[in-house]
């Protein structure tokens, strides 16, 4: 029996991400919609879409025309999901930028994407973003800073209709290849995905999602955003950015039935000091993904904060996100040692290297095929062709096995991502920012386990003959031009590396070494 499954038949959605908020709100007008606990505002179906109605008008009559891009660089906020859903309705393409990027991040995605208009945060306590986006080496033609009680729109211009299969999204993605790349989504591509992902946690109108995850990835806009648009239930944004008080203060308070969260938000709630102090048992179900879900935590999860339908996804930004996903109803078995299995309207198959189905059981790649397939990687055909084939199978680079029912289990990565605390960190692209340092003459970046956050990142530099340099010059430079989750946690200055006879570099030896000289063998089993 080979590796291939194909996920049940369903109906797919055909109408746009606008119309379905439509439709949303026609069914349950005076249901809550969105809460931003920490903007202590609430809305309701009628307030979102007619305040979403107000936006798209004025993006429209501020001088945008369908097809352009739109960027938003910021936390979370009720605004953001505004601009989501009017970009949407709009005929407009929203760029999800993390707000953690720094100048020469925001730079490159400001002139890869050729994004009209910026909105953004002049600053907040974590960073004077006005500033950052003043050194950035490319800007855009509008710049539109959120304000609290501010009124965007001059000129209001009636949207007309939009298309299922036009994009209305691009989110970043780095790829083995170093840049980050524009994944290319589309309304089809995501309503759907918000659809079925909703539907395997049984949501409904009376569900209270509790998002703790960042809006700017596919997580929080897509699993988050979409998923309560197409089911009507409330969303609810516990704070700026991830704070475990925060995100359990909301559950307690707003009473709510879902929790989202990377296996590391979850392991901070549960070691939260006051988590006993929380009322939880609103919580039925909720989604941990992004990384490897330790079955310790998720019966944690399930015994200690009620989530007894707490469901594991499984995907990447190329796929909408999710590709596999266990069901509220499938035992807790399945459900703490695969990552479920396909969802409807997906097909997956487990390839070798020489492209051939593996049997049953047997590591290989994972790779997906239906309507959660990406478009592609904006203005790039053949990192597209690289990933997509013409048969529209996408690679997702993920070794994984398949069991005889469907139910996946990622065994590694075929690229050599590493996932801190559950943000995807591509040491080419690391590499390749500390390459630009004058003093720096060849760099070498790794994962190296960690208890915490399950990886952290190492950096092996080399620098030029007769140069010198301590850790906190070359962190120093690394502050404020790449995001701090990409900063080395760990960084060594050696004369060379670890080579193959014909001179590769073996990373897995410069790994090996840390480990042994650093005594992480033990976070390495903390995290197996
Ligand atoms: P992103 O494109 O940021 O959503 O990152 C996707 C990558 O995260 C995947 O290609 C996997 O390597 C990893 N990933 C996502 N979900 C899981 C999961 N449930 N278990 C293991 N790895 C995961």
């Amino acid at each position: 029996m080979s590796s291939y499954f194909q996920g049940a038949r369903t109906e797919l959605l055909a109408s746009t991400i606008g119309d379905k908020l439509r439709e949303t709100t026609a069914r349950f007008p005076d249901r809550e919609a969105l809460v931003s606990r920490h903007q202590d505002r609430r809305f309701t179906w009628r307030e979102l879409d007619s305040t979403v109605d107000e936006w798209a008008r004025g993006l429209l009559g501020s001088g945008l025309v369908v097809g352009d891009r739109v960027g938003v660089w910021s936390t979370n906020c009720w605004e953001w999901v505004a601009l989501q859903l009017a970009c949407a309705r709009a005929g407009l393409v929203l760029v999800n930028i993390n707000p953690a990027y720094r100048s020469h991040e925001l730079g490159y995605v400001i002139a890869k994407s050729r994004m009209k208009a910026l909105f953004l945060w002049a600053q907040d306590q974590r960073a004077n973003y006005r500033e950052i986006l003043s050194q950035a080496s490319h800007q855009p033609e509008h710049v539109i800073y959120f304000e609290p009680g501010k009124s965007y729109w001059d000129r209001a211009i009636e949207p007309g209709a939009a298309d299922s299969g036009h994009v209305v999204n691009i989110q970043y993605t780095s790829g083995t290849t170093g840049s980050p790349k524009g994944v290319l989504l589309t309304h089809r591509n995501l309503l759907n995905n918000g659809m079925l992902v909703g539907r395997q946690m049984k949501l409904t109108e009376h569900d209270r999602i509790c998002l703790p995850v960042p809006l700017y990835h596919c997580f929080g806009c897509v699993m988050g955003v979409l998923a309560s648009v197409v089911h009507g239930s409330t969303l609810i944004l516990p704070n700026w950015t991830y704070d475990a008080g925060a995100a359990l203060a909301a559950v307690d308070a707003d009473r709510a039935t879902a929790i989202y969260g990377v296996p590391t938000m979850f392991i901070a709630e549960l070691e939260h000091p006051d988590f006993a102090r929380f009322d939880l048992s609103s919580l039925r179900t909720g989604i941990m993904a992004g990384a490897p879900c330790p079955i310790e935590v998720m019966r944690r999860v399930v015994d200690q904060m009620h989530c007894r339908e707490i469901t594991i996804a499984y995907g990447q930004t190329e796929s909408s996100p999710v590709i596999t996903m266990s069901s509220a109803d499938d035992p807790l078995e399945v459900r703490v040692s695969t990552v479920g299995a396909p969802l409807p309207e997906t097909e997956v198959k487990i390839i070798d290297e020489a492209g051939q189905t593996v049997p049953h059981g047997m590591q290989g790649e994972l790779c997906t095929r239906g309507y959660l397939v990406m478009k592609g990687y904006d203005g790039e055909p053949e990192a597209t062709a690289r990933t997509v084939n013409p048969e529209g199978w996408l690679r997702t680079g993920d070794l994984a096995v398949m069991r005889a029912d469907g139910g996946c289990n990622i065994t590694g990565r075929a690229k050599d991502m590493i996932i801190r605390g559950g943000e995807n960190v591509y040491p080419r692209e690391i590499e390749e920012f500390l390459y630009t340092h004058p003093k720096v003459a060849d760099v070498q970046v790794v994962g190296l386990p960690d208890p915490r956050l399950g990886e952290a990142v190492c950096a092996w530099v080399r620098l030029k003959s007769g140069e010198s340099m301590d850790e906190d010059e070359l962190r120093g430079y690394c502050h404020g031009r790449i995001a701090h989750f990409k900063v080395p946690r760990y960084i060594r200055f050696v004369d060379g590396f670890p080579m193959t006879v014909t001179g590769k570099i073996q990373k897995f030896k410069i790994r090996e070494e840390e480990v042994e000289r650093l005594g992480l063998k033990f976070a390495m089993r903390a995290t197996a």
